[in-house]
This record gives C-alpha cells, sequence and structure tokens, in this order.
C-alpha cells in the first residue's frame, strides 16, 4: 500500500448527488477526492425525464415539502444554469371535471389508486398551489384552464376525449450530464485541493484508509468523512467498506427519443404530461428537434441488470397513441432509449408511492470514520440536498460555512447573456477575437454556456467532421483534452448530445475515434477497441445509459 494521503471527504459516486457535494464542500475550502466508477453522471443522473420541476404529482402523495423545495431549486436553476435550463410550457389534458377526487384522496392517504385523469377540479387545485409554491423569484407565469377549443390551437391532434387542459410552466434541463460535469470542475477551481476522477474504483480498504484505483494508478487515502453518493448502488458501496445494509430498493426508468416531425409540430414547443390507460403519469416534448418520451417504473432488485426492453419500448409508443391518436408513430421512429434506476429508499408496495424525497443514513467506517449515504432526492433539488449534507460535513470536520451556493452560477451558466441583444453582443465580441463566424459562435454558446469562449479560441482554424459537419475536429478534441474525458463513450454520450440525439453511426464513431485518440495520445489499439466499445445496434453487455441503441442511422 502507497503511503496514505490525508483528505478530509472521500465521495464515492459521481452522479449528480456526488457533484452538487463535491461544489459545495469544495466552495467551503474542504479538500475533496470523488471517485465515480464509470463517468460522471452516467447513472440515474443521466437517465432522467431531464425536467426541472417540482413534480406536481408529488401532491397527490402529500409531499408538499418535496414539491415546494424543488419548485424553489427549480427557479434557482433557471437563473444559476440558464444554458441548460429553461421554462417549458406544460399540458395537463382533461378528459372530466370532476373524476380524480376519490383517488386523489386514496393516494394521498398511500393507498394504491389507478388514476387516469386528474378532472378539473383535481388539477385547479394542484396548479393553485404549485403555482403558489413556485412564485418566489416569479420566474414563471402563472397557470391557465384552457377550454377545449383554446388547447387546440396550443396542441393539435389530441385524443378528442379530452376536454380542456391545464396550461403551467416546468424548467426543461438540455444537457444533464454536462451541468453534473461543470460542478465538478467549479469545484476544482473553487478548491485546488480538491480533484474528481472518473473511471475509478475501491479496490480496497484498510484500518481507516481506502485505496483506489484508476487505470495504472492506485491512491491510498485517509478520509476523515466518507460520502456514499452512489444512488441505486449505495448498499453495494457500503458493503466495500465493510458495512451492511438494505437502504436501498431502486425502481427502472426508460425513456425513448423519438424523431417523428408530424408529431414535433403538433406539440408546438409544449410538453405533454399526461395520464395512462394503466393509471400512471406519462410525458412527452420537444427535445432539441426530436421528441423525448417517457417513462416506466419497474422495481429491480439489481440495478446492474436494468436495460430499456422492447416491451419498454412498445408500452411507451402505446402512451402516445392513446393522447394523439392520429399520430402514426412505432418502433422506426426511434432513434435513442435509455434508462436508469432511481435511487429509491427500500419500501414495501407500489413503487409509484414510494417517496421522491431525499435522506441522508450514517455509519460508521473502520475505527470511527463517518460515513454519510445520500439516499434518493430528484436531479432538481441536488443543491439544496447537498447544503443539507454539507452543513453535517462541517459539523463533523468543525468547520464553518464559508459561502452559499442557492445563487452560485454554474459552468457555462457564468455571465450567460440572458437576452436576445447580450446574446447578439456577447456572439460578434467572440466571434471578432476567434475569427469565427457569428453562426457558428451561436453554436457553441447554445452547447456550452460561456465556457464557447474558451472552445471557440482553441478553434479558429478548424477543421468540420465530415461525419458531423456541425462539430469540428478542434471543438472535440479540446472536450477531450479539458473535460476528463476517459472513453470514446463519454465523448458521444456525456459531453454532446451526439448519441442522444441519434447521430451515431459508424462513420461518426471512426471519425470521433480518431479525434480523441490525437487528443488523449491513445495507442492504434486503444482507438479501435474505443470504437467498437460504443454500441451501435442491439445492446450485449453494456450498462445503463452506453446502453444506448442507434436503431437507424440519422441522416
Ligand atoms: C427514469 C427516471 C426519471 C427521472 N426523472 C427526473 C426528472 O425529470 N427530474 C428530476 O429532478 N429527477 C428525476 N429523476 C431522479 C434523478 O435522476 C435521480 O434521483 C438522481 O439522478 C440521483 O442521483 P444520484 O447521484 O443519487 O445517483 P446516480 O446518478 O445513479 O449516481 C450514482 C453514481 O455512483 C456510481 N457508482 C456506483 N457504484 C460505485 C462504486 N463502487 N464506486 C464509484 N462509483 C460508483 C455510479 O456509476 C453512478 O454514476 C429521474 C430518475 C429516473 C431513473
Amino acid at each position: 500500500m502507497s503511503e496514505p494521503e490525508n483528505i478530509d471527504v472521500l465521495i464515492i459516486g459521481g452522479g449528480i448527488n456526488g457533484c452538487g457535494i463535491f461544489r459545495d464542500l469544495s466552495a467551503q475550502g474542504v479538500d475533496c477526492v470523488l471517485i465515480e466508477r464509470d463517468d460522471f453522471c452516467s447513472g440515474a443522473s443521466a437517465a432522467s425525464s431531464r425536467l426541472m420541476h417540482g413534480g406536481l404529482k408529488y401532491l397527490e402523495t402529500g409531499e408538499f415539502g418535496l414539491v415546494r423545495e424543488a419548485l424553489v431549486e427549480r427557479n434557482r436553476l433557471l437563473a444559476n444554469a440558464p444554458h441548460y435550463v429553461s421554462p417549458l410550457p406544460t399540458i395537463l389534458p382533461l378528459r372530466s371535471h370532476f373524476s380524480g377526487i376519490w383517488p386523489s384522496v386514496k393516494r394521498f392517504f398511500r393507498f394504491k389508486a389507478k388514476m387516469i385523469d386528474r378532472g378539473s377540479l383535481i388539477t385547479r387545485a394542484g396548479l393553485l398551489v404549485y403555482d403558489t409554491y413556485g412564485r418566489r423569484h416569479k420566474s414563471m407565469p402563472f397557470h391557465r384552464i384552457l377550454n377545449r377549443k383554446a388547447l387546440q390551437k396550443l396542441v393539435t391532434g389530441m385524443d378528442s376525449d379530452i376536454i380542456a387542459a391545464g396550461l403551467y410552466y416546468e424548467g426543461q434541463l438540455t444537457h444533464a450530464e454536462r451541468l453534473g460535469l461543470e460542478l465538478l470542475l467549479d469545484g476544482e477551481k473553487l478548491n485546488p485541493g480538491s480533484r474528481a476522477i472518473n473511471h475509478a474504483h475501491v479496490i480496497g480498504t484498510q484500518g481507516d484508509c481506502v485505496t483506489y484505483q484508476q487505470g495504472d494508478s492506485i491512491q491510498t487515502v485517509r478520509p476523515r468523512i466518507i460520502v456514499n453518493a452512489a444512488g441505486a448502488w449505495i448498499d453495494a458501496v457500503n458493503h466495500e467498506l465493510g458495512i451492511k445494509t438494505a437502504l436501498m430498493g431502486g425502481s427502472k426508468g426508460s425513456h425513448i427519443i423519438v424523431e417523428h416531425r408530424a408529431l414535433y409540430k403538433a406539440l408546438n414547443g409544449h410538453m405533454i404530461y399526461f395520464g395512462t390507460a394503466d393509471g400512471r403519469v406519462n410525458l412527452c416534448y420537444p427535445f432539441m428537434g426530436r421528441v423525448l418520451i417517457g417513462s416506466t417504473d419497474i422495481p429491480v432488485e439489481d440495478p446492474d441488470t436494468a436495460r430499456c426492453d422492447t416491451q419498454e419500448v412498445s408500452y411507451m409508443l402505446g402512451t402516445m397513441r392513446e393522447v394523439f391518436p392520429d399520430v402514426d408513430i412505432s418502433e422506426e421512429h426511434v432513434r435513442y432509449r435509455f434508462c436508469g434506476v432511481r435511487p429509491l429508499p427500500r419500501a414495501d408496495g407500489d413503487i409509484g408511492l414510494v417517496t421522491r424525497d431525499h435522506s441522508i443514513a450514517e455509519f460508521t467506517f473502520g475505527p470511527s470514520t463517518p460515513v454519510l449515504c445520500l439516499i434518493g432526492g430528484k436531479w432538481t433539488t441536488f443543491r439544496s440536498f447537498s447544503a443539507e449534507a454539507a452543513w453535517r460535513i462541517l459539523a463533523h470536520l468543525g468547520k464553518p460555512r464559508r459561502t452559499k451556493t442557492e445563487d452560485m452560477a454554474i459552468g457555462g451558466g457564468q455571465d450567460f447573456p440572458r437576452n436576445p441583444a447580450d446574446r447578439t453582443r456577447w456572439i460578434n465580441r467572440v466571434a471578432d477575437v476567434s475569427g469565427l463566424p457569428a453562426g457558428r459562435v451561436g453554436t457553441l454558446l447554445r452547447r456550452y454556456g460561456t465556457t464557447a469562449e474558451r472552445i471557440a479560441m482553441t478553434c479558429t482554424e478548424e477543421t468540420m467532421l465530415r461525419s458531423l459537419p456541425d462539430y469540428s475536429s478542434e471543438e472535440l478534441g479540446e472536450l477531450c483534452r479539458s473535460e476528463r474525458v476517459g472513453t470514446l463513450a463519454d465523448l458521444l454520450l456525456r459531453r454532446t448530445l451526439i448519441a442522444m440525439l441519434g447521430r451515431l453511426t459508424a462513420e461518426v464513431i471512426e471519425e470521433t475515434a480518431g479525434i480523441a485518440a490525437a487528443a488523449l495520445g491513445w495507442s492504434n489499439r486503444r482507438r479501435v477497441l474505443e470504437a467498437v466499445s460504443v454500441p451501435l445496434g442491439e445492446p450485449a453487455a453494456y450498462r445503463q445509459i452506453d446502453d444506448a441503441v442507434t436503431f437507424k442511422a440519422h441522416g
């Protein structure tokens, strides 16, 4: 064993909760090491519906505190991450005025109740509470109830049984994986004594020390505190630390991305948040020229086995036909599918009724090292959950809180030009200094927020890809060098939306593997191995979002 390095906090797991606590503690001057066994935000944090929302449906289960907290956090994200989080007008279709009252009462008391339609009375009450909780920061307009005629003007082709709709606002997160990474990079900037490492895993423990390995490098640390932020794998990580727990009971959730021009057009920029015939709540919304449809909620014992299977794809397509009966949608429109495991606390009964709130469980590793397990939580509430955990850790360490994170801008959200005039000025200035055309700088701004300026400066003479003419070799090379790209999948699935938007082809993989190899000094053998390990076709042995399937190559 190498000489142990004394550190304040070891964080195991680099999903959004690990990333959030890393930034918060680093901002307080706490030295953290975060290790993630795969890539950052490759677990549940890559597989969410990407809504920054209060969770209207949690009002039904009486989780008012969670909804209030999430709405406040949603508003903060709109302010702190304006490059990736934006308002999403949402339609809640109604098939009756009075239905849903009795099932709502039952669900409130956590009894199983099938609820296909909430009815306008229940919906009005829910939206009123929602708006009241979310009105701080005044970031979203108030809700409205639309009659059929008004609805028809906004969204066309909805089932004729839908007599009215609620119109309200959620937040939409486009680049979830990038936002998580930005928190880590910000954390390292705030405290150079902190570091976040992907593709690293624990290989042993001894006394109060933990040994981990990344590639050929083996390190031993002696943390004063351990944070277990391994999501659905919390019990497995505890086991590695010699702690027996049965805290987690995950549920898998899948989504698909479809390319369907008529559906995209019908949505007209709106999300539809609808009750399904089997009593669940599903959604679909326009996602960067495609449509995102989700989700499922199926209990799983082993998170490593979770896959988005063909039955789930059929189910999700079927729910779309319930809402848009005339839209001809089938498997051939699917460009991408993904799946993740919600890290829910273990509980008996209907998985849909298990709390989506977060909690912290504390154990001891070795003689006396506290282990804090971060259980559950929404993507939306990562900041408040991190702050809560950070307070506890600071108390353990006897350190004061130096700064709050409520108003801390994230990554490329710093100094982001918020209105069209400021954006034009920003784009023209960066176009001037980099020599790139303004249109290209605009694309980079949309992809990377204000980090685009640094990227633009590395692209002053750029070569666009043959297989993806809107990306340049210099742009992707810079991402590889500066954003902890460890595998080709990191680049294609998480640093960019290339895979998610169904743009993976054999040519794209071949060309980008060459760029990554040049940027990261991979051998020819490694380049070939990386290229073949990116899934193109039916998945075999990959896990989680790496199971991405491009059913039909785009373009
Ligand atoms: C289908 C679905 C839809 C959702 N929709 C939304 C939504 O719209 N809005 C919202 O706010 N929330 C949503 N959520 C919830 C949200 O995505 C999760 O609660 C959140 O991402 C959990 O983050 P986490 O960091 O705890 O877990 P994860 O993101 O799973 O991170 C845990 C990490 O630990 C790593 N790990 C595991 N074992 C080890 C080990 N031994 N060593 C090192 N690392 C390890 C994993 O690789 C993983 O990256 C959704 C979740 C799902 C699954």
